[in-house]
């Protein structure tokens, strides 16, 4: 008799197609290489959309729906709630707007270590949690999964042997990288590795665990890369060797795949990305002040709040407040006390010159927002309208070219512009000597359009014929994702 199938998704966060390759050429994945030549699988590059960044991709990935998250963290106007994820997750208040009437990917199955903890059965919903924010809030001694990783002793050896390790290695790291003069954000470097080993050491336990009880589709997260890559850029060398301990996790997990136990399922494993990373240099490092700090000269009435970043506190009576939402070189800027998307004219009205203003801010490429159904551009040079319906305009396909085809880029705009909980302006980090302009503290970053954080990628086997070339966003993913598993999942 056939053996019940199921499906196993490792998600590997952050790495860019490109990246990938070049770690499998330096021989850092040998895993995933033995998968290419031995088990007729092969990496595909797909278009994640934008925002490139987690939320807005895995929620595409799980749920074929990812409207209305247009960056890694946002200002909820209609909810006053400041969004984000991790450890005490604000996405909790505004959930119930999210996901209705959409099928997650992982229904009746697990999702280990994702944003969205909706997406799955009860017993599997370990967290996500943002770097830097403690483990507190996700009621951790009450989940079944650490329970029984703590009950075996060899687990916590294992963990501090490798955690320390770890942190030496981080350590080492980030010293040499400063002697040779090169930048590293030490946010990431020093702050609680011990339990980000921690995570990767019970994410990967949970995996294994779920495929032992069977359930029949199972996402899994692994962060250690994206976190590496942030604090160093993933052109460095510490990044790539990362990659060497999350192929390695990998190879163990897949170990688990078929089992000879009476009723267990074979399982298939596919491996994926959400998106990538670029170099970046933080607007602090590049300008010498923070872009709240500007944002606040613009509007010297108004309290400018950064996220994550300074807040610009005034003396005396104000106007109201300011609220700028980072995601690597994407910036939204709300007007916290207006309760609705500002419109392009409406900004024009009440704020003249601003919009001009902020386009000629040197780091500062292009500026988005919306006027009916228009999207308006305003760069230094040049402003110019576009639709869905109507051509490209010349100087917005000129624009759009240097990171992609310009009608995929003016898709991708257009839906970010579409989302009511984007910024009344939506600004894109320059790009100055190779590296963008990144509003974060961060060397590698994401969230924006340009280079390989546009371009995650998908590693299936052949016979699955997955067609990748028509992904604009990582919602189309969901799809063929789905349409896999229930292949398996009869
Ligand atoms: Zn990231």
């Amino acid at each position: 008799m056939n053996k019940p199938r199921g499906l196993v998704i490792v998600h590997v966060d952050g790495l860019g197609h490109d990246y990938l390759l070049q770690a499998l050429r330096q021989g850092q994945m040998p895993f995933a290489q033995y998968l290419i030549e031995h088990e007729g699988y092969e990496p595909l590059r797909y278009r994640c959309g934008l925002p490139s960044t987690t939320p807005f991709c895995q929620a595409g990935v799980l749920y074929g729906n990812n409207a209305e998250i247009p960056s890694f963290r946002w200002w909820d106007k209609e909810s006053g709630v400041l969004v984000s994820f991790g450890g005490l997750s604000g996405f909790k208040q505004v959930e119930h707007k999210y996901f209705k009437n959409c099928e997650p990917l992982t229904r009746d199955g697990a999702a280990i270590a994702t944003i969205f903890l909706g997406s799955a059965h009860p017993a599997y919903r370990v967290g996500y949690r943002e770097h830097g924010r403690s483990l507190e809030g996700q009621n951790f001694s009450h989940r079944r999964v650490v329970r029984n990783w703590a009950l075996n002793p060899i687990h916590l050896l294992d963990w501090l042997r490798r955690g320390l390790w770890q942190i030496w290695q981080a350590n080492l790291q980030y010293w040499l990288t400063r002697w040779r003069g090169r930048p590293a954000a030490k946010m990431y470097v020093i702050s609680d590795m011990l339990e980000e080993i921690l995570m990767h050491q019970l994410t990967r336990f949970a995996a294994v665990q779920a495929m032992q009880e069977n359930y029949p589709a199972i996402f899994v997260g692994f962060y250690a890369y994206d976190e590496t890559a942030h604090a160093f850029g993933p052109d460095a060398d510490y990044s790539f060797r990362i990659l060497r301990h999350v192929d390695n996790t990998i190879r163990r997990i897949a170990a688990k795949r078929h089992s000879a136990r009476e009723g267990a399922r074979n399982y298939e494993l596919v491996i994926l990305s959400d998106h990538g990373q670029i170099e970046t240099v933080p607007f602090e490092r590049a300008y010498g002040r923070r872009f709240g700090e500007i944002v606040a000269e613009w509007l010297p009435t108004f309290e400018v709040e950064e996220h994550k970043g300074k807040r610009m506190t005034r003396r005396g009576p104000i106007d109201g407040h300011i609220v700028l939402c980072y995601s690597g070189g994407l910036a939204h800027l709300y007007w916290k006390d207006i309760s609705w998307r500002l419109r392009h004219d409406e900004i024009q009205e009440r704020f003249p010159g601003l919009i001009d203003k902020a386009a000629a801010t040197p780091g500062i490429a292009f500026v988005l927002t919306r006027e009916g159904t228009d999207n308006v551009i305003t760069t230094e040079h040049f402003q110019v309208k576009f639709d869905g319906g109507r051509k490209l305009p010349r100087a917005a396909r000129d624009l759009l070219a240097r990171y992609d085809e310009p009608e995929i880029i003016a898709r991708q705009l257009q839906k970010l512009n579409s989302f009511e909980r984007s910024g009344d302006l939506i600004l894109f980090g320059a790009d100055t000597d190779h590296h963008q302009i990144n509003f974060e503290d961060q060397v590698g970053g994401h969230g924006s359009l340009g280079g390989a954080q546009l371009f995650p990628f998908i590693l299936a086997k052949r016979e699955w014929k997955f067609d990748t070339a028509n992904i604009a966003d990582a919602s189309d993913l969901y799809h063929p994702l789905k349409r896999l598993r229930d292949q398996l999942v009869k």
